[in-house]
């Protein structure tokens, strides 16, 4: 069965005559399609939003906060349709798109429970210095395929509870859960407070480039990135970049060498490598290096790959075709350089975008596999035996979302930490994110924040509101 969920805008329905098809990676079957909307109807969305953006504005921040809260509540509702929808268009394995939802779920609860800070400066009896934080207006949002929801869901929470209106476009390759949650989102949400669009390639830059944005907050690669904030300088808008990553992993030589393995395998490949805080590079001590790498090759032998919707599945496939051959063309490289790999388990599955999980031992420091964001399942484990050193290489990148530190030595760990150029540091857990702590990257990595209130502020300007009043004698 085929579905063709309509676009939201100003809570209504709205189809176009052109259409997005939208295939399962697992298989290449026909899922449905996406209306595949163009000026008239982004049009159509920026004035739903402009014209509910004063009364929303002026909606005190408790019944903000109760509408985002209730928004959370109707996703987890919907859990089991918006999962096995995740599944189905994006190819991870149902337990993590049930991780996915309910996690987009918690979000909501959370975000709500933030206050947006006004800081009193002065507080004389003659005069007094307040900043607020007041809305933008109108926020364009575009987000990525590898976490459809949950990354649409961080935009939604924290601009709507900012008191913005938003225009939201997901990735084509994921467009069809989103859309369904803005069907179920109506009536939650004001009528065009929330609109939801669709599109194919042209629609972004449209967005980025169109004045009735007052702010675009995007989600994606650092590629793309550098063409949004171009896009959007011309009429000055506020930009948030959460970008791409090439996060180090800094493995210390006291490690018990089989946990450490486990958890740096699924710091790497979860969501088969397509995480923006994956490791996407192993920095192993090399005392211990030669253990390692037996131990997360055995790993990534034993590891299920295949449909994500069979029962067992703990890897699925790569989302779509672009990036698959990207991938291969990675893995391509190790080969024709003679780097030596492993590959692990061989899913079944013959149709779909699979790429077994594979390790490449040792490649240099300069090859593409270290110095580029994979974003997928490959891995390059390299030998450090000098502290300096190794942090020295986990910062030679133009790219600084995130890093992590295994050891049972925390003074290490604290010392090498700060001297990460990243805007996450793990140590001895990796993607931790959290509602209320502040995430996004240095460098290229993109620009300001989301989540907690760092996050919330990015959907605010800064109202300094100074009184001077008569003391009285
Ligand atoms: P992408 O940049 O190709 O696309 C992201 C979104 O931008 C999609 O909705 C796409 O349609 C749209 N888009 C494409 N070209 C555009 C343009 N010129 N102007 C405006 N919008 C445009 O990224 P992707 O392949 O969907 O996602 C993978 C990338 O996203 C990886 O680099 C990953 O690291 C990054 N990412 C970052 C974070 C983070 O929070 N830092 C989270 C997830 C993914």
């Amino acid at each position: 069965m085929t579905t063709h969920p309509k676009m939201t805008i100003n809570g209504q329905d709205v189809d176009t005559a052109n259409h997005l098809t939208v295939t399962n990676p697992a298989n290449g079957d026909v899922l449905g399609t996406a209306p595949d909307a163009g000026m008239a109807e982004l049009d159509a969305a920026i004035a739903a939003a402009r014209a509910a953006f004063p009364k929303w504005r002026a909606t005190p921040y408790a019944e903000r906060q109760a509408v985002v809260a209730k928004a959370g509540e109707v996703i987890s509702a919907n859990m089991e349709e918006l999962s096995r929808s995740l599944t189905l268009e994006q190819g991870k394995p149902a337990e993590q798109a049930q991780g996915e939802i309910g996690g987009a779920a918690a979000w909501c609860a959370a975000t709500a429970r933030l206050e947006l800070p006004v800081f009193v400066l002065e507080d004389e009896p003659g005069h007094r210095i307040e900043t607020h934080h007041v809305p933008i207006g109108v926020v364009g949002s575009i987000s990525p395929w590898n976490f459809p929801v949950m990354l649409s869901v961080w935009k939604i929470a924290h601009a709507i509870l900012a008191g913005n209106t938003m225009v939201l476009k997901p990735s084509p390759f994921t467009p069809l859960t989103v859309l369904r949650l803005g069907e179920l989102l109506r009536g939650v949400i004001p009528d065009g407070v929330l609109n939801i669009i669709t599109g194919g390639d042209a629609l972004g830059p449209m967005m980025t480039s169109h004045p009735g944005f007052d702010k675009i907050s995007f989600t994606g690669s650092s590629a793309t990135g550098r063409r949004v904030m171009e896009s959007a300088a011309p009429t000055l808008k506020r930009v948030t970049l959460e970008l791409g990553g090439n996060d180090a992993a800094i493995v210390m030589p006291d490690v018990n060498v089989p946990e450490a393995a486990e958890k740096v395998f699924w710091a790497a490949f979860a969501n088969s490598g397509q995480v923006c805080i994956a490791s996407k590079r192993a920095y192993v001590h090399d005392s211990i290096y030669d253990q390692f790498k037996t131990a997360i090759t055995e790993i990534a032998k034993n590891v299920p790959m295949g449909d994500g919707s069979k029962q067992g599945t703990a890897l699925g496939p790569i989302n779509n075709k672009p990036q698959y051959e990207r991938v291969k063309g990675l893995i391509a490289d190790c080969e024709a350089n003679g780097y030596a790999m492993e590959q692990g388990y061989q899913p079944e599955e013959s149709n779909g975008y699979f790429i077994p999980v594979t390790i490449v031992d040792n490649p240099p420091e300069n090859s593409r596999i270290v110095v580029e964001e994979q974003f997928g399942p490959v891995l390059p484990l390299l030998k450090w035996n000098d502290e300096a050193d190794v942090i020295a290489r986990a910062n030679d990148s133009q790219y600084g979302l995130g890093g992590t530190i295994w050891t049972n030595d925390y003074e290490a760990a604290l010392r090498i930490a700060p001297q990460l150029e990243t805007g996450s540091v793990w140590i001895n857990e990796a993607m931790a994110v959290h509602p209320h702590a502040a995430f996004g990257g240095h460098k290229q990595s993109g620009l300001g924040a989301e989540n907690g209130v760092d996050g919330l502020l990015e959907y605010t300007n800064t109202q300094t509101i100074t009184v001077r009043r008569p003391v009285a004698a």
